[in-house]
């Protein structure tokens, strides 16, 4: 494709990967969208444009495999052009969008529009296609057209797949496919009505909660479909200790199964929404759970057990945000305030070494989704991601690039900050 920047000089940069984060830095040079040298000291040459980064990492670009963009049909909320935008300045240079569109992404010709849509943007739109026929529950999509299409994984999410025969079916075609099925893990008859979590909080609120069991028990059931069918079962957005466990003793029996777990849930638990008198932006689903869950997800993620850090990034209007607690639609924006929140959580607190915080951003949602991994070397294609772990900063509404403004973080001071990307040829740099 066409290089939107000229060629570049990146200076003073440490290169940071899943393997190995360097304390030397170097430069790098960018010419026709590749990396052309990796130096020690490198002279700037004519019509090159040199940016220094101060001593700051340069990693292989950052995948988020959890999101909503909304469109086609909800664009109020979020387009693609504005998902990605919101992206680049997070410091993700990938991302693989949900299937809860309208049209919702179950027929090859939704699919290849998302793709169109975003082959000149900065930022790879993977679409996630759905499992079941209008995202209904009922009937099987054409998964094998879908995967021709370039969809990397089959969701129903925003929904679950309800139907256990439905699951069972898609686990077997995800096999002969090779791409996982993704379940957003609630079992409705026991999750309904709930608007947080159920446990000593929802009792004192006297507002109805969805338990854990409800996202466990299908857990359980979809561990056993895929040793089953030997398909492969992505978890959607899993936030409770049990859950966890499950799927640590699944992998243990080597189970096709892996998992992801979102910025809000290594971050909050439910007694924000009593701090917080009912602020909607503290509401999404799973809800957030007990600090003893909260400790869980960390320590899944340490052990290996979740495989990929993720947001669940769902964009929704003021207005409809602006309702009764009860009333609310579930989800909040994470792209832009993920990376300080793994800052805090997981490195400053000393809980994960940078490389292995790397691996759940960088290496595991592509090994997952069947993509190539990024590198930083000679000659390969220049997909990077520039970012700290110390800057001190306030998160403000300025920083939002999202067309939706729903985040519980406006306000909020932040260490380790996302400094931009380049891929594709154009180099995003966030100033602000
Ligand atoms: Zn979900
Ligand atoms: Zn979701």
């Amino acid at each position: 494709m066409k290089n939107e920047t000229p060629d570049l000089l990146f200076k003073n940069v440490k290169i940071a990967t899943s393997e190995k984060v360097g304390d030397v830095p170097v430069d790098i040079r960018i010419k026709d969208g590749k990396i052309d040298e990796i130096s020690e000291k490198l002279e700037a040459v004519k019509n090159e444009k040199v940016h220094d980064y101060d001593g700051a990492y340069v990693s292989p670009g950052w995948m988020d495999m959890h999101v909503h963009f909304r469109e086609p049909g909800y664009e109020h909320k979020e387009t693609i052009v504005t998902g990605a935008t919101a992206a680049a300045f997070g410091g993700f240079t990938a991302v693989a969008c949900m299937p809860n569109t309208n049209p919702p992404i179950h027929t090859r010709d939704v699919v290849e529009f998302i793709i169109n849509k975003s082959r000149s943007l900065p930022v790879d739109v993977h679409p996630i296609a759905c499992v079941s026929k209008e995202r209904k529950g009922k009937s099987i999509t054409e998964m094998a057209d879908l995967k021709e299409g370039g969809a990397v994984a089959f969701s129903d999410d925003g929904d679950p797949v309800s139907n256990s025969w439905l699951m069972r079916i898609a686990l077997e075609y995800s096999s002969m496919l090779d791409r996982p099925v993704i379940n957003h893990e609630e079992d409705l008859n026991l999750s309904r009505p709930g608007h947080m979590n159920e446990g000593k909080v929802s009792a004192r609120l006297g507002i109805d909660g969805t338990p854990g069991i409800a996202e466990e028990v299908m857990i359980a059931r979809d561990i056993m479909l895929a040793e089953l069918t030997g398909g492969h079962i992505h978890i959607a957005h899993i936030s409770t200790a049990k859950g966890v466990e499950l799927v640590r003793q699944a992998k243990v029996r080597g189970v096709r199964v892996t998992t992801e777990v979102c910025a809000h849930h290594i971050d909050m638990t439910d007694e924000e929404i009593e701090k917080q008198d009912f602020d909607t932006n503290f509401k999404m689903h799973p809800p957030l759970r007990t600090e003893e869950d909260r400790q869980a997800v960390i320590d899944g993620l340490k052990d290996g057990t979740i495989d990929a850090y993720c947001t669940d990034h769902a964009p929704h209007a003021i207005e409809e945000k602006d309702v009764e607690f009860i009333y609310a639609p579930n989800g909040i924006i994470g792209l832009e305030t993920a990376w300080p929140i793994a800052v805090k959580r997981l490195y400053q607190s000393k809980e994960m070494p940078l490389n292995e915080i790397l691996a759940k951003l960088i290496d595991n949602p592509r090994k997952i989704l069947h993509l190539d991994i990024p590198k930083i070397e000679v000659g390969a294609e220049a997909n990077l991601t520039f970012f700290n772990v110390d800057e001190r900063w306030r998160f403000d509404t300025k920083h939002i690039h999202s067309k939706s403004k729903n985040t519980p973080y406006v306000g909020s001071e932040m260490i380790g900050r996302a400094l931009g990307i380049y891929n594709k040829g154009h180099w995003v740099v966030n100033k602000i």
